[in-house]
C-alpha cells in the first residue's frame, strides 16, 4: 500500500505561503504541482454564506444567515476545545488488565453509547499512518508522525440525508459541521473512557490527524472505497463522517467487507458525471501499488469548494448507496450486473439525473 505524507494533502499544500522556506522546499520536490496549486490558492474563498440561497432549513430563524455563521464558528471552537480536553486528560495509573475478547465488545458499546453509528477496529500497520505531519495540531510540520498507538477504533456517524441532498448549498455544510461535532463527541467520550481504564488514547479527526481515515475505515470493515475516493457504507452510503480513536489497549480486530462496490463503480459513474469540478475520473480504475482506485484531481475539487463556498458534497449526495439501498439488493451485488443496473436505474428514477454540470468559472 502506498505511503501517504500529510504534506501532500490538498489542505497542507493550500496552506503553503509563497516565498517561505516551506514553500520552496515542497515545490522543489514537486515542481509539477506548483502552477496549478498557485492558481487554486489564489482563488478567493467565497465564504460559506455569501453565495448561498436562504431557501432551506432553519427558515424560522430571524437573520438566518448570521445565525448559521455563528453556529458553524461555535461548533468549530467547541471541537477544538473538546480535542484539547482529551489530549490533556491524564491516563489513570490504575490500569485495568483485561483480555481483548472481554474488553472489545465493551469498547464498541461505549462508542455506540456516545453516539457512533458504526464501529470497527483495525491494527495499524506503518502504511496506515501518515509518514509526516502536514497540518495537524498533533505535530510539527515535516516531523515523522507518532506511530506508537497501534489499535484504531474507527467510528462513523450518519449525516442528515435531506440536508446532504441539497449539496452544494449551505445545508450540506451544516450537515457536515454537525457530523464533525457528533464524531468528536463520540470520540471524546471513548478516548476519556480509555484513559480512565489506564490506556493512552488519541482522537484522530477534524484537523488533528496521524492517519487518513478512509483507508482506516475500509480496513476496519466499515465499508469500501468508491470511485469518488470516499468510504461507501452499506447502511448510509457516503453520508458518513469518520473519526478514529487510537489506543495501546489490545483489541480484537474486524475484517474488511466486500459487498461488490468495485464491480458496481465500474458500471456506475454518477458521482463522476455529477461532479462540477470534473475531479473524479470517468475512466477505468487504476492499480495504485496494489490498491484499485480511480483518478482524482484534488486541486479541482478544492477549487470548487472555494468558488461555491461550501465543501460541495455533490458526489456523496448523488451516490445511490447514500439513499438506503435495500439490504437484499446489496447482498446480491457481487458478480451480478443485472442487480447493479437495477440499483442505478432505480437511483435515476428516484432522484432524477442531476443536470449536466455547467463548468463554473475558472474550473477546468
Ligand atoms: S466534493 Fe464536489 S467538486 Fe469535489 S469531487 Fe465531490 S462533487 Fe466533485
Ligand atoms: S456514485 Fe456510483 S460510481 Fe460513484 S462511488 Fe457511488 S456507486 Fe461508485
Amino acid at each position: 500500500m502506498r505511503l501517504i505524507d500529510e504534506r501532500d494533502t490538498t489542505f497542507s499544500r493550500m496552506a503553503l505561503v509563497e516565498g517561505s522556506d516551506r514553500y520552496r522546499e515542497y515545490y522543489g520536490r514537486y515542481p509539477e504541482l506548483e502552477a496549478r496549486d498557485r492558481e487554486v490558492r489564489n482563488v478567493p474563498m467565497t465564504g460559506p454564506l455569501s453565495r448561498m440561497k436562504p431557501d432551506a432549513c432553519f427558515d424560522d430563524v430571524p437573520d438566518r444567515l448570521a445565525a448559521i455563521e455563528h453556529f458553524v464558528d461555535g461548533n468549530v471552537a467547541m471541537l477544538f476545545a473538546s480535542m484539547e480536553m482529551v489530549e490533556k486528560a491524564p491516563v489513570s495509573t490504575r490500569k485495568i488488565a483485561i483480555a481483548p475478547d472481554e474488553i472489545t465488545p465493551i469498547i464498541k458499546k461505549v462508542a455506540l453509547y456516545y453516539g457512533a453509528d458504526i464501529v470497527g477496529i483495525v491494527k495499524m500497520q506503518d502504511e496506515h499512518f501518515y509518514t509526516h505531519c502536514g497540518r495537524s495540531m498533533g505535530g510539527e510540520y515535516g516531523e515523522p508522525v507518532d506511530k506508537s498507538l497501534r489499535y484504531a477504533i474507527v467510528l462513523a456517524v450518519e449525516m442528515n440525508k435531506e440536508m446532504i441532498n441539497r449539496a452544494p448549498h449551505i445545508d450540506e455544510i451544516l450537515a457536515t459541521d454537525r457530523g464533525y461535532r457528533d464524531i468528536a463527541l463520540a470520540g471524546c467520550g471513548l478516548a476519556i473512557y480509555l484513559k480512565s481504564i489506564g490506556y493512552r488514547a488519541f482522537l484522530n479527526t477534524f484537523g488533528s490527524y496521524s492517519a487518513p481515515l478512509v483507508r482506516l475505515a475500509r480496513d476496519a470493515g466499515l465499508g469500501q472505497i468508491g470511485r469518488h475516493g470516499m468510504l461507501v457504507t452499506t447502511k448510509y452510503g457516503s453520508r458518513v463522517r469518520l473519526g478514529a480513536v487510537m489506543t495501546d489497549l489490545p483489541l480484537l480486530l474486524d475484517e474488511q467487507i466486500d459487498f461488490g462496490l468495485l464491480d458496481f463503480c465500474m458500471r456506475c459513474d454518477i458521482c463522476a458525471t455529477s461532479c462540477i469540478g470534473n475531479a473524479i475520473s470517468k475512466g477505468q480504475a487504476i492499480d495504485d501499488d496494489g490498491q484499485i482506485r480511480w483518478g482524482f484531481e484534488d486541486a479541482s475539487c478544492m477549487e470548487v469548494w472555494k468558488r461555491v463556498g461550501t465543501d460541495c458534497g455533490i458526489c456523496l449526495a448523488c451516490c445511490p448507496f447514500s439513499h438506503n439501498v435495500q439490504e437484499d439488493l446489496i447482498n446480491s451485488i457481487k458478480g451480478n450486473s443485472a442487480v447493479i443496473d437495477r440499483i442505478i436505474a432505480d437511483s435515476h428514477m428516484r432522484l432524477g439525473k442531476r443536470p449536466k454540470p455547467k463548468p463554473i468559472h475558472g474550473v477546468r
